[in-house]
């Protein structure tokens, strides 16, 4: 098995990447050392993760005690939603690549197809940390009065598009892609495209929800999957009852505590995050899993030696029930939300709160 994918411009992306999102800061440059240390080469950040400075110390102690080549990394970040007007798109990118001491990164990818106003009112995320260029007060989870989260309804991803394909002739990002797009927003941007495709589509996917169709999607239009919450997230406070995926059974377990996955582990002598890690490999895809805890870091590398029968991809194939972990759900009032035929028919829009959903604090 190659541990990379060819993306359609030509540049090699590793399957397997370290995630950063919940990572605390404190614990970021070490889970970033312990990775790279470890054979990971593929780091994925993002801004609104209030890490990417930590990740920033970790490479530069790398790349300058010789471990490893700027050439052999692939970093990934992502445009936050606030800063889809095409005049932030740059300042946000800077701003990464500042954060993270670096002069280009692989790949930057839009979070998410709905766009926010910069400014906002109520006090949101990250009291302290890396703040886009552009940032003033309050403005990365922008509220409105009533305390429902607030739309750009004159931005639109189509133009933000145009300003990303600016950042690879500015050799600020090698591939440029899309992150929560539907098949229809990724389609939309692949027609509209001037100059590069979407490289990437980095959305979730776990043993719960395959997103076979968008796989084959992409894969038919040369883009390449990147399964997020590849492990099922297990650090989300909803992640076993709380979601809210449309008329779905919940599951009943945590995807790494699902009895017919250990039992395969255990038939591999191997854990149960090594098998679900191989049967996103073996669907030739791409994935990023989190951690921030050393030893597993190194234990979710250990994939390359062993394969899984065809008999125990089709058990897992069975797991899948569509049921989505990350449907931001209070963001759905905006026409550019992606995921709404996955809400309950009777679903009432909802305030973020508490653990609620992402940006909630
Ligand atoms: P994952 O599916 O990667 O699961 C992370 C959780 O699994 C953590 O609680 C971690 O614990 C635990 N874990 C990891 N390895 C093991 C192990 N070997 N044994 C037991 N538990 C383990 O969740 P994420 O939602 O974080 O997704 C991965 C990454 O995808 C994110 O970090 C982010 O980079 C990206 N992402 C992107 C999104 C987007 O909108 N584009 C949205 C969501 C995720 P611990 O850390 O305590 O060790």
């Amino acid at each position: 098995m190659d541990p990379c994918i060819v993306l359609n411009n030509g540049a090699r992306m590793p399957r397997v990447g370290l995630g950063t999102w919940k990572a605390p800061a404190e614990k970021t440059k070490e889970a970033v050392l312990t990775a790279v240390r470890a054979g990971y080469r593929l780091i994925d950040c993002a801004n609104d993760y209030d890490n990417e400075h930590a990740v920033g110390e970790a490479l530069q102690e790398l790349l300058s005690a010789g471990e490893v080549k700027r050439e052999e990394l692939f970093i990934q970040a992502k445009l936050w939603n606030s800063n889809h007007r095409p005049e932030h798109v740059k300042p946000d990118l800077e701003a990464t690549l500042k954060d993270l001491q670096l002069d280009y990164i692989d790949s930057f990818v839009i979070h998410w197809p709905q766009a926010v106003p910069s400014t906002g009112k109520n006090p949101t995320l990250r009291p302290d940390g890396c703040f886009p260029a552009h940032y003033s007060k309050n403005s990365m989870f922008p509220l409105d009065d009533e305390g429902y989260y607030s739309a750009d309804l004159e931005s639109h991803y189509i133009e933000t598009w145009a300003a990303m394909e600016e950042l690879v002739d500015q050799k600020l990002t090698r591939s440029i892609g899309l992150s929560n797009f539907n098949r229809r927003q990724v389609e939309e941007v692949l027609l509209s495209a001037a100059k590069y495709k979407p490289a990437v589509l980095q959305n979730e996917s776990h043993p719960y929800l395959h997103e076979k169709d968008l796989r084959d999607y992409c894969r038919a239009n040369n883009i390449a999957f990147q399964a997020y919450s590849a492990l099922g997230s297990a650090d989300r406070p909803w992640r076993v009852s709380g979601s809210i995926t449309s008329g779905l059974p919940t599951p009943g377990y945590e995807v790494l505590s699902h009895p017919q996955l250990l039992e395969i582990a255990n038939k591999y002598g191997k854990t149960v995050p090594n098998v679900v890690l191989r049967w996103h490999i073996q669907l030739d895809g791409a994935l990023v899993c989190k951690s921030a805890t050393p030893s597993r870091i190194q234990e979710n590398f250990k994939i390359w030696d062993f394969s899984l029968s065809e008999d125990d991809m089709k058990v897992i194939d069975k797991l899948n029930v569509g049921w989505r972990h990350l449907l931001w759900a209070e963001t759905s009032m905006h026409p550019d939300y992606p995921f709404k035929d996955c809400l309950p028919w009777d679903y009432k829009l909802g305030k973020p709160s508490a653990g609620s959903t992402a940006g909630a604090k």
